[in-house]
């Protein structure tokens, strides 16, 4: 049987802890299961909580950061210290019901490598003000990450272990974890589940976490398309800066040579200047960018690819 992990980041979850580990003890009866608990360095009592619970369970392992890193770095953490074969993503917070496990469970079994939670009724009641925003970000996400998902923001995710255990997450990026998985060539499923708004503590995110999410979205974009050759993107830039450059000097010629305005009359040859300028950066940039693309790979012994299996090798 598959041993599971649940990796669990936690941020001064105090009040929520007792009943997530109750509910998540229940939920994984008659499973191999192990729980990663991560302390976010909390500032309330959730690490003397985990410590209580670890002393009773051989199967709960902690884990405390010397302070708060965010919910990305918890995760990270969480996820190279799990020993299982499959690992599941969920909040602390309650907000997942971890009896919706096994519905994730049953799905990864059909052949999936990741399997997401969909908060399907959530925002009942609220269409305009939080439900179509949520369905659009969700769309525009999908669109630009070219991973079809109804739930981003939905942590509660099972995960195969080969999809997950290789993947780098820095700054914020656990949002898009799914979106990295494919990339290893994961197949990715979705199921409804079962949603509940905090009762202990308040959420640590903002109205700040758009900007944040948008950022992020154009940085996903660019390493799913560049990350091997940023020159074809900074170099392609430069390029048409430079076709542009080239027009515009060609419009000044054109109007000199036509005796309708000289050079330090018409703005054309400042602009083309700008452009021309604009253009030789985007070049330089781009090589830099190929100069450490390189040294990314080369330092650690990495390969621009992933093989799937070999024969004879
Ligand atoms: N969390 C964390 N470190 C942080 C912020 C949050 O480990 O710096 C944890 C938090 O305890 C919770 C999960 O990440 O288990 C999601 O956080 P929150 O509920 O605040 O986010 P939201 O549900 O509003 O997206
Ligand atoms: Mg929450």
């Amino acid at each position: 049987m598959n041993r599971l992990s649940i990796v669990l980041p936690i941020y001064n979850e105090e009040k929520n802890i007792p009943e997530l580990f109750k509910k998540l003890q229940t939920a994984l009866e008659g499973y191999d299961y192990e729980i990663v608990a991560v302390n976010d360095g909390s500032k309330d009592n959730s690490w003397a909580e985990l410590e209580k619970l670890c002393a009773n369970d051989k199967k709960i392992k902690a884990i405390t950061f010397v302070r708060n890193f965010g919910q990305t770095a918890a995760i990270n953490a969480g996820i190279r210290n799990a020993t299982g074969d499959i690992i599941i993503l969920i909040d602390s917070d309650l907000e997942n019901d971890p009896a919706d496990i096994p519905l994730l469970l049953a799905k990864l079994n059909e052949g999936y490598d990741v399997v997401s939670g969909w908060r399907k009724n959530r925002w009942k009641g609220q269409f305009i003000t939080r439900k179509l925003p949520s369905i659009m970000a969700n769309l525009l996400i999908s669109k630009i990450s070219g991973v079809k998902l109804h739930d981003y923001g939905c942590t509660l995710k099972a995960y195969k272990r080969e999809v997950i255990e290789h993947i780098d997450l820095y700054g914020e990026m656990h949002r898009f974890i799914p979106v990295y998985t494919k990339w290893y060539g994961g197949k990715v499923a979705e199921v409804p589940v079962s949603y509940q708004p905090r009762k202990h503590g308040k959420s640590n995110y903002g109205m700040s976490r758009i900007y944040k999410v948008i950022l992020d979205l154009l940085l996903i974009r660019f390493l799913d398309r560049y990350m091997n050759k940023p020159i074809h993107f900074f170099g392609g830039a430069g390029l048409l800066c430079f076709a542009i450059a080239f027009i515009l000097l060609m419009g000044a010629l054109y109007l000199k040579i036509m005796d309708m305005k000289t050079f330090s009359q018409t703005q054309l040859t400042t602009i083309s200047a700008f452009f021309g300028g604009t253009g030789i950066q985007l070049i330089l940039i781009g090589i830099v960018s190929e100069m450490l693309m390189r040294t990314y790979y080369e330092s650690q012994n990495k390969v621009p690819y992933i093989i799937k299996k070999k024969i004879n090798c």
